[in-house]
């Protein structure tokens, strides 16, 4: 039976239907746009598009029970151009090597973008971490450290935490590598906890370096970030800490959510209140003085400021013409799909990417690396100020090329970032 046109429903359909939501294509999208933009050489091209060493590796473990299970782990390293590979360690169950080639594209940009020498590399292990024991943990984490140990080290590619890791993991990831090599090597990743060579500020600088590159675009939107309304998608290193750090702004948090779903007051949300329930009930959903709201709706929901803080793709074209807010600060990696960036850009929604907006994180990385290399630690005032210092900076000139090139500032921070790493591989020349 033929279906008449008004029968059609009107709203947008769940499932986009021409949408590629593989992130390294979308990686790779985003990369062609700017490539053209700056008219690159096709040769060119090929060298930053694709990464330069892929590791995968078999991780067998004993598992508490006594039985071992064979878990599937990746190291890859984009781009070394700049400096040693530089990326986080993610433990997920739907870690695919295609994400990861796409994490460890996005470190190279990211690194890249602020003008920290680092190239960009990414690791992963497909496992289920909020299952495991912190003994199985151990041993997993120590057991992939080792397999990639041959192509990790302070000159070489220095991990960090992602997603579902922390500074324990580094402990350990740290005195697995220091064991091998038989001294102490502070400086094999970084994220480690301060008595451990870790850095002060290392651990809220992702969060606190997107406030600061928020505060910049408040400021061209002549927008109050006192009183403004934010929403926070994740509740992990980086959305637990925003939320803080947004509010010590006198911003008010509305909503904020984890993977099992999120909750809302028009009121505001103590974002203390709401660690401090997480740390009981492993979620904020059910927490007192809330109303309970997906994580679907709560991307669309009347904010100022939207802050996707959890996984990939989850502004696409289904949803991008409901998103509210002015501002949408990426502080996960790669939220928003490259069609998604052009429906926000149209409608005048600010999008500070996440290139941008979470490399706070990696740039503290750097500043640990430098104090681990010399032996020599900082206040946590002075890191503090020297992250202040490059995210405004950054944010500055990612801004004047998106208003000199009439480009949004996802295309303007790529223009930024892979013009660097190119004049780096141009003037390096090819070996042999
Ligand atoms: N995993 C973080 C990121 O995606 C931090 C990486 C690092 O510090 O090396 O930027």
């Amino acid at each position: 039976m033929a279906i008449s046109a008004k029968a059609v429903p009107q709203a947008i359909p769940r499932i986009a239907p021409r949408e590629d939501l593989n992130v390294f294509r979308i990686s790779q999208i985003q990369f062609d746009i700017a490539a053209e933009h700056l008219k690159l050489d096709q040769g060119l091209r090929q060298v930053l598009r694709t990464p330069k060493r892929i590791m995968e590796v078999s991780v067998p473990t004993k598992m508490d029970n006594g039985q071992v299970k064979v878990f599937q782990g990746y190291r890859v390293q984009h781009n070394v151009a700049r400096g040693p590979a530089k990326g986080g360690i993610r433990y997920h169950p739907n870690v695919t090597l295609d994400e990861v080639k796409a994490l460890a594209m996005w470190m190279t940009w990211k690194c890249a973008a602020v003008n920290i020498p680092f190239g960009g590399g990414k690791g992963g292990v497909i496992c289920d971490p909020k299952r495991m024991s912190k003994s199985e943990l151990e041993r997993m984490t120590r057991r992939f450290c080792s397999e990639i140990l041959p192509i990790i080290g302070p000159e070489r590619d220095i991990p960090a935490p992602d997603v579902y890791t922390d500074s324990q993991t580094m402990a350990w990831f740290m005195d697995t590598y220091s064991m091998t090599v038989g001294h102490t090597a502070l400086a094999s990743v970084t994220g480690k906890p301060v008595p451990l060579g870790g850095s002060e500020g290392r651990n809220e600088a992702t969060a606190r370096g997107c406030l600061f590159v928020t505060e910049e675009a408040c400021k061209t939107k002549k927008m109050n970030l006192r009183g403004a309304t934010v929403a926070i998608q994740g509740f992990g290193n980086a959305g637990s800490i925003a939320a803080r750090l947004f509010t010590e702004k006198k911003a008010k948090v509305v909503a904020i959510s984890d993977s099992r779903g999120g909750v809302h007051n028009s009121r505001g949300i103590d974002p203390y209140k709401a660690a401090r329930y997480k740390e009981r009930s492993g979620t904020v959903v059910g927490m007192p003085g809330t109303s309970r709201i997906s994580n679907d709706d709560l991307l669309t929901m009347k904010c100022d400021i939207l802050i996707p803080a959890a996984l990939e793709t989850v502004i696409t074209l289904n949803n991008a013409d409901l998103v509210k807010a002015k501002i949408v600060a990426e502080a996960a990696n790669g939220p928003t799909t490259p069609h998604a960036d052009e429906a926000l850009a149209k409608r005048g929604i600010m999008v500070l990417p996440d290139i941008l907006a979470n490399s706070g994180g990696v740039t503290t990385s750097y500043f640990e690396w430098v104090q681990d290399l010399q032996s020599f630690f900082w206040s946590e005032a002075e890191v503090n100020a020297k992250l202040e210092a490059v995210m405004k900076r950054s944010f500055q000139e990612v801004y004047e090329t998106s208003r000199k090139n009439h480009v949004h500032m996802r295309t303007a921070a790529y223009m930024l970032a892979v013009g660097r790493v190119a004049d780096a591989t141009v003037v390096r020349g090819l070996f042999p």
